[in-house]
């Protein structure tokens, strides 16, 4: 428990929240600005930053309740799709500094569009980069 993360409070019951499914390791709970209907969000109970600094046992617990969690949506909210996302850092649309990942249920009428425009890349620019990953 971090003093001043919203989330650890949340996982406490020191906040309220629409909690939907707890196990020992994590907790799903409504998101109070839901991108679409059912819109909710899996943490590990354990405070962790984000991505960067999460333990791989709970990273992988709440990848397991967050697949849990869009079968759910799927069966009970009858969306046609699920977006799974995270963000690690302020760069990466991070504003809760208490690792998550959003389970996103999808409509086929909802109004979610991607905010990015993919491009092809050139094969040289792919190589360099995979060069840059590999670390040579
Ligand atoms: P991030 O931008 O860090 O990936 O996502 C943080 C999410 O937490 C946002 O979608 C935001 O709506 C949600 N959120 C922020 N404060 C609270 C809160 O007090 N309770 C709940 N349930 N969600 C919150
Ligand atoms: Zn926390």
């Amino acid at each position: 428990m971090t003093d001043d993360c919203i989330f650890c409070k949340v996982a406490a019951g020191e906040l309220p929240s629409e909690i939907i499914q707890e196990d020992e390791h994590t907790l799903a709970f409504m998101d109070i600005n839901p991108w679409t209907r059912g819109h909710a969000l899996v943490i590990p109970r354990a405070h962790s930053r984000n991505l960067y600094e999460v333990d791989d046992a709970d990273l992988a617990h709440a990848s397991a309740a967050a697949k849990r969690l869009a079968v759910t949506m799927r069966d009970r909210l009858g969306c046609a799709g699920v977006n799974l996302l995270n963000c690690c850092e302020p760069a990466a649309w991070q504003t809760v500094f208490h690792t998550h990942i959003h389970v996103i249920p999808r409509y086929d009428d909802d109004p979610l569009r991607l905010p990015v425009g993919p491009r092809p890349a050139a094969s040289d620019e792919l190589a360099r980069v995979a060069a840059d990953l590999r670390g040579n």
